[in-house]
């Protein structure tokens, strides 16, 4: 028996330790569905800004969404302060160790901050919501126990693995409106509790927010119980199976070039087969971000230490970085010289809609075109205040809109593909640059309407 009442808690007590882009995000949906939640953070900064109402990510419809849920919403620096609670949601980092393995510091510190916290009349589930390698809820057990013996508290908890599955840029959409939710718990207990927390998703009874209006298509989502093992595993096996599409697609629009023909076709072409599906087949200049890179690393670490080879997902991550150098063989192929010519970036977060830079393509085409002695202009609609922050050394001008950053330019390269850029007046942007060269690294614009205009046009795989 456990010590919830199942059933009968709807609103439940939620805690959200880490509040970046999952944690901001699962805690202000959370809050819009009734539930009480406490998000936690370590950085002062953020915490100060979410209690002052502002959003600390760019994320559409965050802002809207947290003033909607601010009754149910408290933000701490101060986990004990946020406990009691039935559902604990570990939503820190998990970047790369220099070995490829997931770093799991911070986890493993919250893990140790609950086990220090946690008082005998509580009884939350604790959930890995991070992505964390296999064996991650047996870890997070095991601290949380050995720190609970050490204080000889005997308080009951779960473990639970719940991997998110939410893109940046659509966060909140993908919050309420998932394909599934998935649930790795040894304790039927820790099954229901969270079936109970997400059942308004999975029942689709809420109210949709103006941000966010159901599609009219959507089917309730899947939930799927297994065990935390397997749980974890399908966040790793998800991650390298997207990475691998887009890889793949790039792979063939390197051969659609050579042999004439057109990638955009070709996905068209196997995407309609529904066995293939045409999402994340659009060619461009491969993924970045936080997680693709970072998760494919560390599932190839994962089977190192069985002495597995992953040689598909391998595979994927090398296309991938080889794919963001096509920038500067495409600019060789028309500038000839890089030295001395003057390229504008177009766009420098990892995709549109979000301010996040982590492994972003832009960082590694900039560095390169530094290198070879460019002078480099770069214009972003929100990106251009992290990168200034993160990238101190880089020796680049901020430009405030695309006619700036095309004043002088050899070549404009799109390297983010903003809605914002889909109506640049390209005449009036080629009347500013010094040769009309566009290198369109993500096959957004019309190739006849830039050639019309006098424009040199390079897309990729076509
Ligand atoms: P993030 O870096 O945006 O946020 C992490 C937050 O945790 C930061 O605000 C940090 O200050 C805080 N933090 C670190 N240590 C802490 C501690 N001890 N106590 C309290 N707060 C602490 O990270 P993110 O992008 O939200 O990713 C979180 C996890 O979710 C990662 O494992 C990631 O792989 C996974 N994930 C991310 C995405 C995504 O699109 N960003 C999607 C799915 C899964």
């Amino acid at each position: 028996m456990g010590c919830l009442e199942v059933g009968t808690r709807n609103k439940q007590r939620v805690v959200i330790v880490g509040t970046g882009y999952v944690g901001l995000t699962t805690g202000v949906c959370l809050a819009y569905l009734g539930h009480k939640v406490t998000c936690v953070d370590i950085n002062e900064e953020i915490v100060g800004k979410l209690r002052n109402g502002k959003a600390t990510i760019h994320e559409p419809g965050i802002q809207e969404l947290m003033l909607e849920a601010r009754d149910n919403l408290h933000f701490t620096c101060s986990l004990p302060y946020a406990l009691p609670a039935d559902v604990i949601m570990i939503a820190v980092g998990t970047p790369s160790k220099a070995n490829g393995d997931a770093d799991m510091s911070a986890v493993e510190k919250v893990a140790e901050e609950i086990g220090a916290n946690l008082d005998k009349d509580s009884c939350p589930v604790v959930v890995n919501k991070s992505t964390v390698p296999v064996g991650s809820a047996r870890r997070v057990e095991t601290i949380i126990k050995t720190q609970l013996e050490q204080r000889g508290v005997k308080a009951q908890f779960f473990v639970a693995s719940n991997p998110e599955f939410l893109r940046e840029g659509a966060a909140i959409h993908d919050t309420l409106y998932p394909d599934r939710i998935v649930v790795g718990a040894e304790d039927t207990e820790a099954v229901n509790i969270l079936r109970q927390l997400y059942a308004p998703i999975l029942e689709q009874t809420f109210i949709p927010p103006a941000c966010a209006k159901r599609p009219a298509d959507y089917e309730l989502p899947v939930f799927i119980t297994t065990n935390p093992t397997s749980a974890e595993l399908i966040k790793y096996a998800a991650n390298s199976f997207l990475a691998m599409k887009i890889s793949f697609i790039n792979e063939f629009a390197g051969l659609a070039e050579k042999v004439g023909a057109d990638i955009k076709e070709v996905a068209r072409g196997i995407g309609l087969d529904k066995r293939i599906g045409y999402r994340y087949l659009e060619a461009g200049l491969g993924w970045g971000g936080s997680c693709f890179g970072k998760d494919t690393k560390a599932i190839i670490y994962t089977a190192s230490q069985y002495g597995y080879p992953m040689k598909l997902v391998q595979a994927a991550i090398d296309v991938n970085y080889r794919q963001r150098m096509i920038v500067i063989d495409k600019l060789q192929a028309i500038l000839k010289v890089i030295r001395g010519s003057t390229i504008g970036i177009l766009g420098l977060a990892f995709k549109p809609d979000t301010d996040d830079l982590r492994d972003a393509p832009s960082i590694d085409i900039i560095k390169k075109l530094v290198e070879q002695g460019a002078r480099v202009k770069v214009y972003d609609p929100v990106a251009m205040v992290n990168f200034r922050k993160q990238f101190p050394e880089l020796m680049v001008e901020y430009c405030d809109n695309v006619f700036s950053l095309s004043n002088g330019c050899d070549a404009l390269v799109l390297v983010t593909e903003w809605q914002d850029f889909s109506s640049i007046n390209w005449k009036l942007v080629g009347e500013k640059m010094r040769r009309k060269v566009i290198i369109d690294g993500r096959n957004m614009f019309n190739r006849e309407e830039l050639e019309s205009l006098g424009f040199t046009y390079m897309g990729v795989g076509r």
